[in-house]
């Protein structure tokens, strides 16, 4: 039998001194929490260009810790990721490089998940339905010229005096549109496949009719 103490601690055996000891830390730690959050806080600010060069410094020696990282916070905070690419978007939405930038990249996600796209486009559409027929609406009242060229393009293919023709870029003969460069000659049409057309209408980026353009125009040869 050992000899205990006032707080009835056995010092011979060295598993009940082992749980004495642990437990007395982890009051210590408790009770200095705050104080050592603030000395953290300090020293970080007093040395912030250390930290961020030991952090950079990091993340180069540890690349593929940094992205599972990564993968597991997109992973386990999808709204958070969402928030913050949403602002990130409107922060950068005026800028041209970033939104040619985005383009590029959406149309690279398409081409590698046409299924996952076809299903999230009709998600949207079904969302957005009404939205969208209003904007249409309103479109064909603020472009009665444009609509006029479409409805004679239209005339024309259907009287077989315009034929539809290969997209002028690659030949492709699927979903071909009619572009016009000037609705004030409606039947001075170019030929483009959906994607030339639309990079087209990506490069003079002031014209955003492709959607009513495809709409009205868009069938399989
Ligand atoms: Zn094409
Ligand atoms: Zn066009």
């Amino acid at each position: 039998m050992g000899r205990t103490n006032k707080s009835g601690i056995d010092y011979s055996n060295p598993e009940e001194v082992k749980a004495y000891e642990q437990a007395y830390q982890k009051e210590y730690y408790k009770k200095t929490r705050e104080k050592r959050k603030e000395y953290k806080k300090a020293h970080y600010n007093a040395n912030r260009g250390q930290y961020s060069e030991n952090g950079k410094k990091w993340r180069a020696e540890n690349i593929e810790r940094c992205r599972e990282f990564g993968v597991r916070f997109r992973i386990e905070n999808p709204d958070l990721i969402r928030k913050y690419s949403r602002d990130y978007y409107d922060r950068n939405k005026n800028n041209a490089d970033f939104i040619r930038m985005c383009r590029k990249r959406g149309k690279a996600w398409r081409l590698t998940n046409p299924e996952k796209y076809k299903k999230l486009s009709k998600k949207s559409y079904i969302k957005n339905k009404v939205r969208i027929f209003e904007y249409h609406d309103n479109y064909r009242k603020d472009n009665p010229e444009k609509i006029f060229a479409y409805s004679k393009v239209a005339q024309a293919i259907r009287q077989k005096k315009l034929k539809r023709q290969p997209c002028e870029v690659c030949g492709s003969t699927v979903r071909i549109n009619a572009h016009h460069d000037d609705y004030s000659k409606p039947l001075e049409v170019r030929w483009l496949c959906p994607q030339h057309h639309m990079e087209l209408h990506n490069q003079n980026d002031t014209q955003n009719d492709i959607s009513i353009e495809t709409d009205a125009l868009c069938e399989t040869m």
